[in-house]
């Protein structure tokens, strides 16, 4: 027998776990409460100090080679020469696929307050080929131009050339600043980017904090979100990722067009990288990272045909996207592009229900910024009800379909 607890809002204090969703902001240094601290995550007293200022270019995230260290010749480009910089920011927009991923916005807000805070300009720049109106699109979001690199030769998307475009433009406008999405792509691209312009690299900034020393200083979560470090980078160019659910997309602003340069390509060496093939997901359901409502399924569903007839009418019912725990795709449930937490999508939409997942710290990392949290767990001390907004204590396979039932009901 299930029964709705509500965890926040109206409760005892005693009754209410400690808040994970709005992180402390006076500390340079911060412990999250997490419910399950499991093996892998570092216990904060244990773990080696947080330095409040990241090394620029030693870190693991800031220099994968993979590309950048081919046997064939290297590109001119990949040697790094010093930029001479004036302060300004560099956007890069993902128009893969042909549309603007809107999380492109997120970069752009974030590229608009430093901007703004600085007194300087930012441009955006997008490659790829037959970008049609893409720059009219990024157009009358104050940048100073939108800098459209489009051709044949980045008709696909291989890391190495686009590196040496965002790398060469951001040369040649000086700028002290390359900011991207941490999406798939920004993840790919922009460490790649920064060893290109000898940068420092911040990843996943989920906030911009004020300045020390004349240096942005931004917060990112670090240790699947165990801990927040607040740090600059010390170098000239910084190279920025940030999180598209932590900031708002820039609305269109009442200032004058931002001017369209059109941007010859580079050459790169054809023989690093070749592309072969993009088996891109086909699905009519709203991009994961993008979704109002989310719903996901964990290893509880038991199997893949189990997990597809529990969550699409939970979706179904609710146009949501559909996600997983990595113990669902591990087990072959649903693709790996389902995945959310921390080595997966990280989501915030307005709505996420979790469905037979415990709730293991990494699961968390990638879903408690949701706005509103439903848990369906069959065991009551499961971790995901320490977080969850209302949390239903139930089989779910049979609350699942009463849940759709409810829902067709209310919607009707
Ligand atoms: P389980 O922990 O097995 O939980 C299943 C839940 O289903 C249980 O709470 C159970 O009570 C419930 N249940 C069972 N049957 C039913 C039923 N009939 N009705 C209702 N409830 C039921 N995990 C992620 O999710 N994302 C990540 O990105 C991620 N990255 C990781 C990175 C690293 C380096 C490591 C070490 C781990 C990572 N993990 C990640 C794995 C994570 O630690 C957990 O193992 C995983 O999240 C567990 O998934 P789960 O909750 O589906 O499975």
């Amino acid at each position: 027998m299930g029964f709705w607890k509500k965890i926040f809002g109206g409760g005892s204090d005693a009754e209410q776990p400690e808040e994970v969703k709005a992180p402390p902001v006076e500390a340079k240094e911060e412990q999250v409460e997490t419910p399950a601290v499991e093996a892998e995550a570092p216990a904060v007293e244990s773990a080696p100090a947080v330095e409040a200022k990241e090394a620029p270019v030693a870190t693991e995230e800031s220099a994968p080679v993979a590309d950048a260290a081919p046997a064939a010749p290297a590109p001119a480009a990949a040697s790094v020469e010093a930029v001479d910089t004036n302060g300004s920011i560099l956007v890069v927009a993902e128009c893969s696929g042909g549309g603007l991923n809107p999380g492109t916005l997120s970069a752009v807000s974030v590229a608009r307050k430093l901007a703004e805070t600085d007194g300087t300009a930012f441009h955006v720049v997008a490659i790829g080929s037959g970008l049609g109106d893409a720059g009219a699109e990024l157009t009358g979001y104050g940048a100073a131009t939108v800098q459209v690199v489009d051709n044949a030769d980045y008709a696909n998307y291989l890391a190495a050339p686009y590196a040496a475009v965002v790398s060469q433009v951001a040369r040649e406008l000086g700028t002290s600043f390359v900011i991207g999405v941490a999406s798939t792509f920004g993840k790919d691209l922009l460490p790649r980017v920064a060893v290109r312009l000898g940068a420092g690299m911040i990843s996943e900034a989920i906030a911009v904090c004020d300045k020390e020393n004349g240096k942005h200083v931004f917060r990112r979560p670090m240790w699947a979100g165990n801990v927040l470090a607040d740090v600059q980078a010390t170098t000239d160019v910084t190279v920025l990722s940030v999180r598209g659910t932590d900031f708002d997309k820039a609305a269109k602003t009442d200032g004058s067009a931002s001017e369209t340069v059109t941007v010859a390509g580079v050459q790169t060496p054809g023989d690093a990288q070749q592309f072969v093939n993009f088996a891109k997901t086909e699905s009519e359901r709203p991009e994961l990272t993008e979704a109002s409502i989310v719903v996901a399924g964990g290893r509880g569903l038991k199997d893949g045909e189990n997990f597809f007839s529990i969550m699409e009418p939970l979706a179904d019912s609710m146009e949501a996207a559909i996600g997983a725990s990595r113990a669902a795709v591990d087990a072959g449930f649903c693709p790996n592009d389902f995945q959310v937490g921390q080595t997966g999508k990280v989501v915030a939409p307005d709505l996420y229900v979790a469905v037979a997942i415990s709730g293991a710290i990494q699961h968390l990392a990638g879903m408690k910024n949701s706005k509103t949290i439903v848990a369906i767990n069959k065991d009551e001390e499961a971790p995901i009800f320490q977080i969850a907004d209302y949390g239903l204590v139930a089989d779910a396979f049979k609350a699942s379909p009463e849940f759709v039932e409810k829902v067709k009901a209310a919607r009707s």
